[in-house]
């Protein structure tokens, strides 16, 4: 990067041994700890008529160099060269245009400079949480369906929409494709981003230097209102105030809330009961727990996009065995990929198991064979004495060999062992019990659901 945005003319190459210059002092004087979060990211791309002009890659780090370090900077810059009269810290994205059209690029940051405060207090979004990387099934489809409407629509559909599922499931990829798709639109909306944590940070801020008004006036010009992981405001009164407040105000200008938790506003607790009711007031739309189809597709997708294949029988393994959610998914196939090409050969089950030894020991519960007796037994209005009881009718076969299938991929027991457990049968039945699930499983989808069910349960 600084290679490229150097400004090739003669003293370029001293006022770049002046900045490393700079660096080092001013390194001594911050320490290591804040000089790489605010000083490092920094490029020189110019010095010009006395300004030098630095880049950063986001407004929150420039906000706060020149909030913080804009004066040390100047100053220990002046020891180096006395020329020097003011420093300048411009966008990265506004670095790019610098090298094509400087006095574009200058015209776009006066023009951007208007927009801190909102730019500001809201998070980056994700360049990868789009839409089209997102991959739908029956668990997260009114989800999604209801995140395009409201990133398509010129209007408010609904107010607000309320996304809730379990950790790792996509809420905020898809806040951030809302976010995209909006500014992809109309690049004029005003969209902010902003964990509920955030909120209540920048809250607790404003509380304290008295300047709650700033605070407020930050949303009054905001069109679409993003806020992620609700429930960690809950029980934080004063935050919680303030929250509703701001969301009443921002509804009551027909303005776009959306908001996500792990839970439905009914099941949110510590939050007051008027705040729970008009949380639910526009659409409620829940991302279900991932069947195992849509676990494949998602690796399959991910898949497509690296640069080594992993056969398809690892994703299948994957797919069955990762139950908990995509993000855990996703680090395994990860995973996988980079030891892969590392060893430079395709991948197998074998490698797999020993590589992810650790997250699969992890999403395994502690079930026990008869636990998993019992829930069968129940599921299928059989006996439990049938699971070890010698009848061969239909009724309890299937039954019986599914909760040896169960036993056998959810717990650690051996095969003979389960075989004992399951009325003295040889290890050889478990086996072809093992089989016949696993083939009726791959060839007929209610049955591979209520398989995937009675795992999801003796999960939970
Ligand atoms: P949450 O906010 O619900 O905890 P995230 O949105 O952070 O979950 O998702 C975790 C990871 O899984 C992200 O990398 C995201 O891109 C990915 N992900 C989640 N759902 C999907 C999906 N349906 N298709 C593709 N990727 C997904
Ligand atoms: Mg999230």
């Amino acid at each position: 990067m600084e290679e490229s945005s150097v400004n090739k003319n003669a003293s370029f190459g001293e006022m770049q041994a002046q900045w490393a210059a700079v660096r080092g002092k001013i390194r001594q004087k911050i320490g290591d700890g804040p000089f790489k979060s605010w000083i490092k990211p920094l490029s020189l791309v110019d010095f010009n008529k006395g300004t030098i002009v630095l880049s950063v890659p986001n407004n929150f780090i420039r906000t706060r160099l020149l909030e913080e370090y804009s004066e040390l900077l100047k100053e220990l810059w002046l020891n180096q060269n006395k020329n020097v009269r003011s420093i300048e810290i411009i966008l990265l994205e506004n670095n790019l245009d610098f090298k094509k059209n400087k006095f574009e690029s200058e015209k776009k940051f006066e023009k951007k400079k208007s927009y801190d405060l909102t730019d500001n207090i809201g998070a980056s979004l994700d360049q990868r949480f789009t839409f089209t990387n997102f991959i739908v099934g029956k668990p997260n489809e009114l989800a999604f369906a209801a995140a395009r409407r409201v990133a398509e629509s010129e209007d408010v559909p609904f107010n607000p929409l309320f996304l809730y599922g379990g950790v790792g499931l996509g809420k905020t990829h898809l806040m951030h494709a809302i976010a995209h798709e909006i500014k992809r639109r109309n690049p004029l909306r005003r969209v902010i981003y902003l964990s509920a944590e955030k909120f209540m940070y920048h809250f607790i801020k404003a509380l304290r230097f008295k300047n709650t008004v700033a605070f407020k006036e930050q949303f009054r010009t905001v069109d679409v209102l993003m806020i992620d992981d609700v429930q960690f405001i809950s029980g934080k009164d004063s935050t919680q105030e303030e929250f509703f407040h701001t969301f009443n105000a921002l509804v009551d200008q027909n303005k776009q809330l959306i908001i996500s938790a792990d839970k439905s506003p009914q099941d949110l607790e510590g939050i007051e009961e008027r705040m729970r009711s008009r949380l639910g007031w526009g659409l409620v739309a829940d991302i279900h727990p991932l069947t195992y189809e849509l676990r494949l597709s998602i690796l399959q997708a991910k898949e497509d996009k690296l640069e080594v294949q992993i056969p398809d029988n690892v994703l299948e393994f994957l797919a069955h065995k990762i139950t908990t959610n995509v993000r855990e998914l996703e680090g395994a196939l990860n995973r996988i990929a980079a030891f892969s090409s590392l060893v430079g050969r395709q991948i197998n089950i074998e490698m797999t198991h020993d590589l992810l030894r650790d997250l699969l020991k992890s999403s395994q519960r502690k079930v026990n064979i008869e636990q998993i007796q019992k829930k069968v037994s129940e599921n299928f209005n059989v006996k439990m004495s049938d699971m070890s009881s010698a009848r061969r009718s239909r009724t309890v076969v299937r039954p019986r060999q599914i909760a040896m299938y169960l036993s056998k991929s959810l717990t650690s027991r051996s095969l003979p062992e389960i075989g004992r457990r399951f009325g003295n049968r040889d290890h050889t039945t478990v086996i072809h019990a093992v089989k016949k699930v696993e083939e009726l499983r791959n060839i007929d989808v209610s049955f591979d659901e209520d398989v995937e069910l009675l795992i999801r349960m003796l999960e939970s």
